[in-house]
């Protein structure tokens, strides 16, 4: 693997126009979402218009139709290193023939979504939230997507979410302080569209807090206008989980669609997934977090992949997570330092994973390590004995 040098990746710069400059393609058309999404990269003839494939990948985009539809923004196509093989956004959203792979321990709905849906479309696990998942789409395709079974419309199931339905389940049920709008990418809907569902969300008195998990800034910058900012505003407290795995998709488009809605008053976070040979190091998850606060985007959780059909070749183990956040913490900024989490399988919800950082205890003392390795004892309180004047 090529080396890192974090200099280089805390540095925001733009790819465009990239592969499509010997093409006639106006600044106006390239900054225009409409444009971005018509001008997706769908096809393997497309792909190989700009880039050399290798046996994998062609045999991955060729075979995997059928799972997960494979679609590239020219914004994000433009990210992959035409050279480098093992490019780290390459990995994320080219197809590989390891997705066609067997493993028996891997599964469809690996977080068992459908098994707690009250209405088809939320997913009600937790007592006082919920997931609405309102859209199939999104603007590309990871390839570890772990709702692939319904994501892009080209797998075995259909999302069916029961509109009506849901908002009446929301409105019969008063524990539900939070709602989190996924999919697919939220942000992929109309202005029109969102403005519906926001508002009639926030026409539900115990919904405190909504929030959106979208992968549009990263993937797609450029639909993050004013307008829509101005209608996300409108709904507040609304909160924004951005979803970015590698320091190099924060570019400066990135980064100026971040500082808008971050302007717009929405607290933003990140979810990122830990992927072999694209973020499984402490340096590059030191460059992500920095370039991420840099943003105004608080690293928020940090998964362990999911057990999703095909992702073998793209998942750590546990330890290698569990290493990354203890050469973060003390090490940086607290704020940088997401939550790592496993999803867990069968529908068990996200577990926390911490190092451990108590070498020791009994009832009257801890003995603790810190991030150097240093080892401090901490007594625990003890039963005084008051002597009354
Ligand atoms: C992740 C998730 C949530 C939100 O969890 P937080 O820990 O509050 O971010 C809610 N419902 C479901 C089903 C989820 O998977």
């Amino acid at each position: 693997m090529a080396t890192f040098d974090y200099d280089t990746e805390v540095r925001f710069s733009s790819a465009a126009p990239g592969y499509w400059s010997s093409l006639d393609v106006s600044p106006a058309q390239w900054a225009d979402y409409r444009w971005q999404l018509k001008n997706r990269v769908q096809s393997l003839e497309r792909i190989e218009e700009h880039l050399e494939l290798s046996a994998e990948e062609r045999s991955g985009v060729l075979l995997t139709g059928t799972k997960l539809a494979s679609a590239v923004t020219p914004h994000y196509f433009n990210l992959i290193e035409a050279d480098n093989p093992d490019c780290p956004v390459r990995r994320q959203i080219i197809p590989r023939v390891e997705e066609t792979f067997e493993d028996p321990r891997e599964m469809t709905d690996p977080c068992g979504e459908d098994s707690h849906m009250p209405v088809p479309g939320l997913v009600h696990r937790y007592p006082d939230r919920v997931l609405f998942l309102v859209t199939d789409r999104c603007a590309s395709y990871c390839r570890y997507c772990t709702r692939s079974r319904v994501v892009s419309g080209a797998g075995e199931q259909q999302l069916e979410t029961q509109w009506e339905a849901a908002f009446e389940y929301l409105e019969n049920t008063p524990k539900v302080r939070d709602v989190l709008l996924s999919g697919g990418d939220p942000l992929l809907l109309s202005d029109a569209r969102l403005e519906r569902i926001l508002s009639r969300l926030r026409s539900i008195k115990h919904i405190q807090f909504v929030r959106i998990g979208s992968r549009i800034p990263v993937f797609l910058p450029q639909r993050i206008t004013s307008d829509l900012c101005d209608i996300l505003k409108k709904y507040h407290p609304l909160f924004i989980s951005i979803h970015c795995n590698h320091p190099r998709e924060l570019t400066s488009e990135v980064r100026e669609g971040l500082e808008r809605l971050a302007d717009a008053g929405i607290p933003l976070g990140n979810q990122s997934v830990l992927l072999k040979g694209v973020n499984d190091s402490v340096e590059v998850q030191r460059a992500l977090v920095h370039k991420l606060l840099l943003c105004r985007v608080k690293p928020y959780y940090l998964y362990q992949c999911d057990l999703i059909k095909g992702s073998a070749h793209l998942r750590t183990s546990i330890k290698a997570g569990l290493e990354i956040i203890e050469g973060l913490r003390g090490h940086t900024t607290g704020y940088a330092i997401p939550q790592f989490v496993i999803d867990a399988p069968g529908g068990g919800g996200k577990i926390p994973l911490n190092p451990d950082y108590v070498v020791r205890s009994d009832e009257r003392n801890t003995l603790l390590r810190n991030y150097e390795g240093k080892e401090f004892l901490y007594p625990e309180a003890q039963e005084l004995e008051w002597s009354m004047m």
